[in-house]
């Protein structure tokens, strides 16, 4: 567990998120389903669209003539008719005599199941019809009807209506959640968590594909919270649900705390001003002084902030992230990186080595010999050996002003001596940067030697590291270079906020990151190789079932997914990649 970088500055950037995908309308279904022909004589498509006539003949019920004006798409009509239809009638809608007499009325472009039809055409008012006849909601169909905006109306009157009606938390309850919730049904489920005014319909709506946001501390001694208020957690929600497979947010398993004091870093309670993954409890703590508008702005060292050493364009394909952002991206990163072979490939790429001996590592940076060779003739009254000044140079980088002082010897006297004689070495020129307070990690050619950069790192107990210099030279960002574990997070936040071109990383990354994409939820938060073969129709193409047939061909497999809920669900759990 690692502390993350607090926020350095003020810049008021502003958070650039993709625009959710476009809703997908309802695809048309043939009707009469099942292969029941129109009786003889039956209206036709057009005669349907003259509804008058059907509504009045004589002695068709009231349940009739009710679905015959969905046939006609007049709401108004079909609303006046239910209050007309008897209880037994209303039960019988779904019934098979019922949509087969009422399919033979059915034109094409309304739905086989008559509930799909009274969504479609009476929008809004099909809640209290679905509460009726008991349908609401016992199919995933109606959910995804009414999560695809059916009838056109956006995600804050939907939301409105189920909850005037009742039945949000119904509505909610029959939708697949977690793992088996689809990146579709997330970025489907965005407008309505930007429609939530309430914290209590943002957690809901956070929840249905996420971990639990927690209002008490999960370390009471070590760090304060505060409660997630709607506006928290829409932070917290859409650069998730904008970029992030839901897979991978999953591996969050002990859920999300919003910090406001650390005594963990800090002999005192202090103002906590970066977020952190704690593996041990697969959890996120995110810090609440970063959740205000603007995320903080972009004056961080992060991949996409503006002291990141590598300057973002600003651009969408290229885009800054708030210090929230940014830090939300990161801990994800730190998530799946412990749940898959991101951090141990993370090592094994940078060829990482730390642990060394102050001696034996100073040498790469400071040539005793060298150092001893450029002494002026004659020497100085007192000479500070190479290998002392060496030593106190690789303790002060670690801990500057602290370091070690050499026996007899103060330290204006030693920093002086070493700025007039030894300032040739490299480990005086790193020296010097962390003097004025440059992060340790901040590598340049000061800590070059051959193809290995040589750093002190605090993070990762790396203390005297070194590790390939092609690291340094291809970083995506100052911080990505300050331990494993960060490298990796910040490939895989760089990864993500660049829409998966990966921009910055080399090959191998990139293909690491690409294989962890395709990644699929475990049971326990982990993540895993997604099945090597997808039935047809459920691959990323005909990803129709969870897609509400966005795509071409995609209606027989909507079409099925329509009477087998349950095998949907485990085909839309099975294929979360699919459709962006
Ligand atoms: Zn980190």
């Amino acid at each position: 567990m690692e502390r993350e970088q607090r926020q350095s500055q003020d810049a008021g950037g502003t958070p650039t998120v993709a625009a959710p995908d476009p809703s997908v309308g309802h695809t048309a279904v043939p009707a009469p389903a099942g292969g029941t022909a129109p009786p003889s004589g039956a209206p036709t498509a057009q005669a349907a669209a003259a509804p008058a006539n059907a509504a009045t003949v004589p002695g068709a019920d009231k349940l009739d003539e009710f679905l015959n004006a969905l046939a006609a798409n007049d709401a108004a009509l079909g609303k006046t008719t239910w209050a007309t239809v008897s209880g037994s009638m209303k039960a019988s809608i779904r019934s098979s005599a019922a949509v087969a007499k009422a399919g033979g009325h059915y034109p094409g472009g309304l739905k086989a199941d008559p509930i799909e039809s009274v969504i479609d055409v009476m929008k809004t008012d099909a809640l209290p019809v679905m509460k009726d006849t008991g349908a609401a909601f016992d199919k995933v169909a109606y959910v995804d009807d009414i999560l695809n905006l059916a009838g056109g109306v956006d995600a804050a009157t939907w939301l409105g209506a189920l909850k005037t009606a009742g039945v949000f938390d119904a509505w909610l309850g029959k939708m697949p959640s977690h793992a088996a919730l689809t990146d579709a049904r997330v970025h489907k489920l965005d407008p309505w968590m930007q429609a939530a005014t309430t914290t209590a319909d943002a957690r809901k709506v956070f929840e249905q594909g996420y971990p639990k946001l927690k209002d008490t501390s999960y370390t009471p001694a070590g760090l304060k919270t505060a409660k997630w208020e709607v506006d928290d957690i829409k932070r917290l929600w859409t650069p998730m649900a904008t970029r992030l497979p839901l897979a991978h947010v999953n591996t969050i398993s002990g859920g999300f705390n919003l910090g406001t004091d650390e005594k963990i870093w800090s002999s005192t309670f202090t103002a906590l001003g970066f977020g952190w993954h704690d593996p041990s409890v697969n959890m996120i703590v995110m810090p609440k002084a970063s959740s205000i508008a603007g995320g903080n702005g972009t004056g961080h060292d992060m991949t996409g902030g503006d002291n990141s050493g590598v300057v973002a364009a600003g651009t969408a394909a290229d885009p800054k992230l708030s210090h929230w952002d940014g830090t939300v991206l990161h801990e994800v990163g730190h998530g799946v990186g412990s749940k898959t072979d991101g951090n141990t490939f993370a090592q094994t790429h940078g060829d990482w080595k730390g642990g060394q001996t102050a001696d034996a590592w100073s040498k790469n940076l400071f040539d005793d010999a060298a150092a001893t060779a450029a002494l002026p003739t004659p020497p100085p009254k007192k000479v500070l050996a190479a290998a002392s000044a060496r030593l106190f140079l690789a303790a002060d980088v670690a801990t500057p002003g602290s370091g070690a002082l050499p026996a007899g010897w103060a330290r204006p006297e030693v920093e002086a001596f070493i700025t007039a004689h030894y300032a040739a070495q490299k480990l005086t020129g790193y020296w010097a940067k962390r003097k004025t307070n440059t992060p340790e990690y901040q590598a340049d050619a000061n800590n070059f030697n051959g193809d290995r950069t040589y750093v002190w790192l605090s993070r990762g107990g790396l203390n005297y590291t070194s590790y390939k210099k092609d690291i340094t030279d291809n970083k995506v960002s100052w911080y990505s270079i300050s331990s494993t574990v960060e490298w990796f997070a910040e490939q895989y936040a760089n990864y993500y906020r660049t829409g998966k071109t990966g921009a910055g990383a080399d090959a191998a990354t990139k293909t690491k990151l690409e294989s962890i994409d395709k990644m699929d939820s475990t049971a326990t938060g982990g993540l895993s190789a997604p099945p090597a073969t997808v039935s047809p129709g459920a691959d990323g193409k005909g990803g129709g079932a969870a897609g509400g047939g966005a795509t071409a061909g995609g209606a027989a497999a909507v079409g099925a997914a329509h009477e087998v809920d349950t095998s949907v669900a485990a085909i839309r759990a099975r294929v979360h990649r699919m459709n962006f």
